[in-house]
């Protein structure tokens, strides 16, 4: 028999509530069904949420296309890969699956995100070995680091003393739910009157922030942390946008003292694409405003969003009438 909370005594929480609260409009993907969002949950004993032992990855889709969706997924087969995990799926099927839920969605700018959880073992055995894995998929509406006030002002940016978790720990080209360093981030930055922050790496050099990587521009030329860093795929754009506009751009160190001394600094995220910063520790980046090279670097990659080199249309059925 199923013991509810008032039964054995305790107070009850409204659960409907909580869920029209906690769920954005969209469809997830799970154990061959596609789902409402508020419908598709997981097991707490699943080692992803025990233990953080999961990987996942996030592409958007733009006016109706994915952008760069071939970057994801080899980046997502990769951190699979070296969790030693399985998905029951291949990189088409899993194409597939991203696919459908942006179409059962019907949202034409979306935020989808392909998961995979080390799973729960079924003895609770404490051997990872034995955790059956987890596929899962879902497509929400499109979120940005920066909203469109920010967008258009520039982010104001703590720089945290919190060490971002070094490579020796973990990997982070394996895109990874080890965020209570980032978290800490930002509430460092938050009780410095911040909208976000940016750890340092184990040697006190800029690292990376809460979803997003950060270049600085200084007379022309642009630079970005070399390590310690997800690889990120909006980064990686900004490298093939340098390229083709004859721009320098390196990864390398960055210190501290370089990028409050930058013309311009811009954040880097699939959650919102490049975005300005002209806020350091309540110091101006440059003169305060967004600057040239971050505006033409936005205008293009946008741009590149309706280009078929780097997007693929979803294809939404045709409307009724
Ligand atoms: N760094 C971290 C820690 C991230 O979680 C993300 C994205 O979620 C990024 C950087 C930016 O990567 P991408 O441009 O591929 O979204």
């Amino acid at each position: 028999m199923n013991r509810t909370a008032n039964d054995a005594g305790l107070p009850m929480v409204e659960s409907r509530h909580i869920d029209r609260q906690a769920y954005p409009s969209g469809v997830a993907y799970m154990d061959g069904q596609y789902l409402p969002m508020s419908e598709a949950k997981i097991s707490i004993l699943d080692w992803g949420f025990l233990h953080s032992d999961a990987t996942y990855d996030t592409v958007h889709v733009w006016n109706g296309r994915f952008f760069r969706l071939d970057l994801h997924l080899d980046r997502f087969f990769g951190s699979v890969e070296k969790l030693r995990m399985t998905l029951p799926f291949d990189r088409n099927q899993v194409a597939e699956i991203l696919h459908n839920c942006t179409v059962l969605s019907g949202h034409r700018a979306a935020y989808v995100e392909m998961i995979c959880t080390r799973g729960v073992s079924p003895t609770f055995s404490r051997d990872p070995r034995d955790a059956v894995n987890r596929f899962m998929a879902f497509a929400i509406p499109f979120g940005s680091v920066a909203n469109k006030e920010q967008m258009q002002r520039g982010l104001n940016i703590a720089i945290s003393d919190k060490v971002r978790i070094p490579p020796s720990s973990v990997d982070p080209a394996i895109k990874n739910y080890h965020w209570l360093d980032l978290v800490r981030g930002l509430f460092d930055g938050y009780d410095r009157n911040a909208e976000t922050a940016l750890l340092v790496d184990i040697n006190g050099n800029v690292a990376e922030g809460p979803g997003f990587n950060v270049f600085a521009v200084k007379e022309g030329r642009l630079t970005t942390p070399a390590s310690g860093v997800l690889p990120g795929i909006t980064r990686r754009t900004v490298f093939d946008l340098c390229q083709r506009l004859g721009l320098s751009v390196a990864a390398t160190d960055v210190s501290t003292a370089a990028l409050r001394e930058a013309d311009e600094v811009f954040i880097t995220s699939t959650a919102g694409g490049i975005m300005p910063v002209t806020t350091i520790d309540g110091g101006k980046v440059g003169d305060g405003r967004v600057g040239p090279v971050t505006t033409q670097l936005t205008e293009l990659y946008w741009q590149m969003h309706e280009d078929p080199e780097w997007s693929t249309p979803v294809r939404y059925p045709a409307r009724a009438g």
